[in-house]
């Protein structure tokens, strides 16, 4: 009975270490990530409520780890922020996603908004705008095409340096949205004077609609205010035909969620976009 804590102590302990091994090992990876092609992009379609097309997509990171198999960016991107690594790595994404868009417009002749997370290390790195900018010179992407996803955290951290960034990437012609949105502190007046022209319905607003009637006038608000401030708004997490009948009745522009397809390689957008076009 003596040893019990002791023992205890130790399991935990060695508990503990098996946890800080594995974080490291998991860094170690990281590291070596991009070096070796381990990370690749999947894309997620944004449809137009009213013409029911594809007008964006936006790109989400995967990790093909050599042992672990694929990790959700859940797990690696909080590692890649507290590294640094996301500068690198938010890099690398940028410059693909940018590359793809263009390829599609140049197989399918059609217009697709490229979305990009952008993280809060990022936004604040201060290369940020010459690393947008030679992304779309060197892949000869419209800067219209690139939208770039920003949090409220991200926004709201630094308003003075917020309103410079935000500033230099308008100046690129780059579409800028708040994710997650409703789920951040965001200053309404700060809303007004940031140049955002959209507004990303954060998920957990929408899982419950439609029943959920409280979820249900926060996202009926939520659209009149963004259209009120001339902003767009898309509907994320959508997952049923109710959930998008009720979106559409609210006036919500734009739509995404499993239910309109699941993040997808890029061969099965291209064909996807095909589609559309040969009707
Ligand atoms: P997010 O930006 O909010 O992306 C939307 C997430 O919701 C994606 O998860 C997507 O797969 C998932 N999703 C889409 N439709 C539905 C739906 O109908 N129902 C439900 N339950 N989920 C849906 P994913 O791909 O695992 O990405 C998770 C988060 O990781 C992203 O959340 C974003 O914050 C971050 N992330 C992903 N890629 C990147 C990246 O390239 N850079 C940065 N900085 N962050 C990224
Ligand atoms: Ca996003
Ligand atoms: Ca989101
Ligand atoms: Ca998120």
């Amino acid at each position: 009975a003596k040893n019990c804590g002791k023992n205890n102590a130790k399991l935990y302990s060695s508990s503990l270490t098996m946890q800080i091994m594995s974080h490291v090992k998991l860094e170690v990876g990281l590291r070596k990530a991009l070096k070796n092609e381990e990370l690749y992009l999947l894309y997620q379609p944004q449809i137009d409520v009213r013409s029911a097309e594809i007008v964006g997509v936006e790109a989400l990171v995967r990790w093909r780890h050599p042992e672990r198999g694929i990790i959700s960016p859940n797990e690696f991107i909080p590692l890649a922020e507290e590294t640094g690594l996301i500068v690198p790595i938010g890099e690398w994404v940028l410059r693909t996603a940018c590359s793809q868009a263009k390829a599609w417009q140049r197989q399918t002749k059609r217009l697709v908004r490229m979305a990009v997370n952008l993280s809060a290390k990022q936004f604040k790195d201060e290369n940020l705008t010459q690393i947008v900018i030679s992304a779309l010179h060197d892949t000869g992407l419209d800067p219209k095409l690139l939208e770039l996803e920003l949090t409220e955290g991200t926004l709201m951290d630094d308003a003075r340096a917020t309103m410079a960034t935000l500033e230099q990437l308008r100046a690129i012609g780059v579409y800028l949205s708040i994710d997650d949105f409703g789920t951040g502190y965001s200053s309404m007046n700060y809303l007004k004077r940031f140049d955002v022209r959209a507004l990303k319905i954060d998920k957990s607003f929408i899982c419950g609609l439609p029943q959920d009637s409280e979820n249900a006038a926060i996202t009926r608000a939520i659209i009149a205010m963004a259209h009120g401030l001339k902003m767009a708004v898309v509907a994320e997490g959508v997952e049923t035909d109710e959930q998008l009948v009720l979106l559409e009745e609210f006036g919500c522009d734009m739509v995404q969620g499993f239910y309109l397809g699941h993040p997808s390689p890029h061969d099965s957008i291209t064909l996807m976009l095909q589609k559309v076009c040969t009707i």
